[in-house]
């Protein structure tokens, strides 16, 4: 996902812009905004945490952009194109570098697995949206 502030900003074009560059292969891509609910449901994992509340709010705040990305190794090489969650915290030439606000709005998310790539991909795109 590229997240609202970073659409919100105008960072859509350069970030795509990125992934494409550094070899991903986009299957499937949308302009969408996600309900307190949904959001909920996303990130409900972090549901325990103390920042949950405020994730939840700033990720409905606004539309995002979601894809599914593909490449070799893709989950891990695109951690390390997004960089730490912390922007402080991130390489130089990551999209979270460049384009974060903070560590809550850090302008892109990951998948941290296959398996929830899988999961997230579906939450967004059924199977007659990606090619
Ligand atoms: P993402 O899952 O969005 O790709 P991540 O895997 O780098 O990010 P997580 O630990 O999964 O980081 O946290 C999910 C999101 O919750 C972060 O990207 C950020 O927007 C928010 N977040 C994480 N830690 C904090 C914090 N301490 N305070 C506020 N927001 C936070
Ligand atoms: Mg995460």
């Amino acid at each position: 996902m590229i997240k609202p502030e970073a659409v919100a900003a105008g960072h859509t074009g350069k970030i795509i812009d990125m992934i494409i560059s550094n070899g991903y292969r986009i299957l499937a891509l949308k302009y969408t905004r996600l309900s307190q609910e949904e959001a909920g449901v996303f990130y409900a994992v972090h549901k325990e945490r103390p920042f949950y509340g405020e994730l939840v709010d700033y990720m409905a705040s606004g539309p995002i952009y979601a894809a599914i990305l593909e490449k070799d190794n893709a989950v891990e090489d695109y951690r390390k194109l997004i960089g730490a969650t912390d922007p402080a915290q991130a390489e130089e030439g990551t999209i979270r570098k460049r384009f974060a606000e903070s560590k809550a709005k850090n302008a892109a998310h990951g998948s941290d697995s296959d398996a929830n790539a899988e999961i997230e991909g579906n939450f967004f795109f059924s199977g007659r949206e990606r090619f």
